[in-house]
C-alpha cells in the first residue's frame, strides 16, 4: 500500500469521536528487553500484534550500567532478523568505558540495526550522576561518538516538564540543540500529562533553533501508584485530575483499562490538534492499550503480521 492510500484508509477508519483526525498519523512504540521466556514470550505476542500498525520504529530499553546489554541486542537483533518495522536500540552511557560503547554500537551496526536512542542514563540506586572516567560524559558526547562509528539514525531524550538534573527550562532547551548539533535526527519525550506542556515545549524548542522532529512519548496509565514512582524519578506531574479518575477503581482492573484508553486517546487528540502526528507509546510489552489509542486515533493494520521475507 502506498503512503497516500495508507493515509486515504486512516482517514475512512477514523471513528466519528475522532473524525477531526485526518489520518496521516504515525506511531512508534517502546519495549523492555524481557527477564524469561514467558516474558519473552509475551514480548514477542505483543510485537506481532502492533506490527500490522505498519510503526514507524520501534524501540528497545537498555538496563543501567548495561544490566541489559545481551538481552537488549538479542530483542532489538530478532526485530531486524525477522520483521519489516525497522528497530531502534535504546544505549546508555552509565557506568561504561567509550570502548566499551563503541564495541556495542559496531555490533548494532553489524547486526543491521541503524537507529539508536542515544541517553546518558541514571546511576543505579538514584545517586547523583557520575560520569564513567573513560567513558562519555552525557548524550551530547554519545551522539557525537555514534557518528564517529556509522551513519547511525540517532534519537535523544527531551523533557516538556524539565529534567531533574537541570537547572532551568532554559539549560535544558541548551542541552537538547547541542545533542541535535552533534548529529541527533529527531527527539523523543520524557511522559507527561498535560498536552499543553508539550505543545509549549516544542514551540520553545522551535524558537531556540531545534528544527528536527519532537516526538511525545504517551504513556497510557492503568495504574497510578506505580506510575506516581516512575513520574517522581523522572520529574514528570501527575495531575490531581488524573487521580481522581482513577479513584475507586483500584478492584477494577477491565475498568481501569477503559479508562486508561480514553485518557491517552483524548491526550493523543489534543496534541494531534495542536499539530502532531507522529505519537511514540510506552507499552510496557503489553499491546492493547497502545493498539487500543491507535485504532481510537484512526489507525487500523495495514499489513499482514507476517515474517519477514527471506
Ligand atoms: P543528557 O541529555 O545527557 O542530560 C540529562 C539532563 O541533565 C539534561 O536534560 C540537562 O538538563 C542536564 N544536564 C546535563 N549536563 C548538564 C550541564 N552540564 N549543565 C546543566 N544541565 C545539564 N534510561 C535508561 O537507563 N535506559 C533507557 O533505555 C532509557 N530510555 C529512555 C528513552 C526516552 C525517550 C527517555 C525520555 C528517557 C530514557 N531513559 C532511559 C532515561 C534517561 O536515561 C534519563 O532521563 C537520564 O537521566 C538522562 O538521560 P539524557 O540522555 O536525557 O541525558
Amino acid at each position: 500500500m502506498n503512503l497516500n492510500s495508507l493515509a486515504e484508509a486512516r482517514r475512512a477508519a477514523a471513528s466519528p469521536l475522532f473524525a477531526d483526525l485526518a489520518g496521516d498519523i504515525g506511531a512508534s512504540f517502546e519495549f523492555f528487553p524481557p527477564k524469561t521466556e514467558k516474558m519473552e514470550a509475551q514480548l514477542w505476542d505483543t510485537f506481532r500484534t502492533l506490527e500490522p500498525l505498519a510503526p514507524r520504529f520501534v524501540s528497545v530499553t537498555y538496563g543501567a550500567g548495561g544490566s541489559t546489554r545481551e538481552r537488549t541486542h538479542a530483542t532489538v537483533a530478532r526485530i531486524a532478523a525477522e520483521s519489516n518495522v525497522p528497530p531502534a536500540a535504546h544505549l546508555t552511557c552509565v557506568e561504561a568505558s567509550r570502548g566499551e560503547i563503541d564495541d556495542v554500537a559496531r555490533a548494532y551496526w553489524d547486526a543491521g540495526v541503524r537507529h539508536i536512542v542515544a541517553l546518558r542514563g541514571d546511576m543505579p540506586g538514584g545517586a547523583p550522576y557520575q560520569p564513567h572516567p573513560d567513558g562519555y560524559a552525557n548524550a551530547i558526547e554519545l551522539v557525537a561518538g555514534l557518528k564517529k562509528i556509522a551513519a547511525f539514525d540517532i534519537s535523544v531524550a527531551a523533557y516538556p516538564e524539565v529534567h531533574p538534573d537541570s537547572d532551568c527550562v532554559q539549560s535544558d532547551l541548551d542541552n537538547l540543540k547541542r545533542k541535535m548539533d552533534a548529529g541527533a535526527n529527531r527527539a523523543i519525550t520524557q511522559f507527561f500529562f498535560a498536552p499543553e506542556s508539550f505543545l509549549r515545549f516544542r514551540d520553545a524548542a522551535a524558537a531556540a533553533g531545534i528544527d528536527a522532529p519532537i516526538i511525545p512519548g504517551i504513556l497510557p496509565v492503568s495504574n497510578v501508584s506505580q506510575t506516581r514512582r516512575m513520574a517522581d524519578m523522572c520529574g514528570t506531574v501527575i495531575p490531581a485530575w488524573m487521580v481522581s479518575l482513577f479513584d475507586g477503581l483500584d478492584d477494577h482492573p477491565a475498568a481501569r483499562q477503559l479508562v486508561s484508553a480514553t485518557i491517552a486517546a483524548e491526550m493523543c487528540r489534543r496534541l494531534y490538534a495542536g499539530g502532531v502526528r507522529d505519537f511514540h507509546f510506552y507499552t510496557l510489552n503489553r499491546a492493547e492499550l497502545s493498539y487500543a489509542i491507535c485504532h481510537l486515533l484512526g489507525m487500523r493494520p495495514v499489513q499482514p503480521a507476517a515474517e519477514k521475507a527471506a
